[in-house]
């Protein structure tokens, strides 16, 4: 986005699975806004209170000052005229607000960049993030790695048993899996076509327990 003139604000997206590097890659971006002495705010969910509480951290241990907000409007309210650049982390947990709320700060003049999961642990696209993807200027769809193969990873796979949309964990909740090696359900998947499907599945996939 470097050829916006004057002070026209555009909102970037970073999306992909757990662990394929959205917060380090959201943190690099808004260091080098700070680097350029550009004022920036940040917000994150309150749900997510994996490490620290007012910090974004990625998983690799990098860290940025970050302001909880437990609704997408506290932005709004939090937002202070001068700030030139707004970075949210989580964004799936904000709620359908934050596609308006990021609506109106880029008409405001700012640079939004905002990270989130755009798939679910059913591999199903996670509201609001679609939506948000579709008035977004840019859009940086990272991967990861897959845990029992090595490919590109796609999904986050949930490694606890639980219908809830929302479990809040990281490494001992959740893997980064490819296409070949996701579970969607991996209960259901059992009941519905039987002991054989796991296994089946494992095998094709080149291995694993
Ligand atoms: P996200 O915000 O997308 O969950 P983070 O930026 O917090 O990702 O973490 C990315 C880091 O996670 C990587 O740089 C790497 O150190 C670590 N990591 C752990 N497991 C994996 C994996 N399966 N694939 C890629 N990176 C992984
Ligand atoms: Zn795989």
């Amino acid at each position: 986005m470097d050829i916006v003139k004057g002070n026209m604000g555009w909102i970037e997206v970073i999306v992909g699975p757990m662990f394929s590097g959205k917060s380090e890659e959201l943190i690099r971006r808004l260091r080098r806004a700070q680097i350029a002495r550009q004022r920036v705010q940040i917000f994150k969910p309150a749900i997510d209170a994996r490490y620290e509480a007012n910090e974004i951290v990625s998983h690799s241990g990098l860290g940025i000052p970050s302001d909880n907000v437990t609704k997408a409007l506290e932005i709004m309210e939090k937002l202070q005229a001068r700030t030139e650049v707004v970075g949210i982390d989580e964004a799936q947990f904000l709620g359908e607000e934050v596609v308006d709320v990021c609506t109106r700060l880029a008409n405001l003049g700012k640079r939004v960049i905002v990270a989130g999961l755009d798939t679910d642990y059913r591999g199903r696209p996670f509201e609001p993030m679609p939506r948000l993807l579709a008035v977004a200027e840019e859009i940086t769809k990272l991967l990861a790695i897959c845990v029992r193969c090595g490919n590109p990873a796609v999904h986050t796979q949930r490694m606890v048993e639980s219908e809830e949309l929302i479990v809040v964990g990281a490494s001992d909740s959740y893997e980064a899996r490819c296409r070949r090696c996701f579970e969607p359900n991996p209960a259901q998947a059992r009941r519905e076509a039987g002991p054989l499907l796991l296994p089946r599945n494992r095998a094709a996939a080149g291995g694993g327990k």
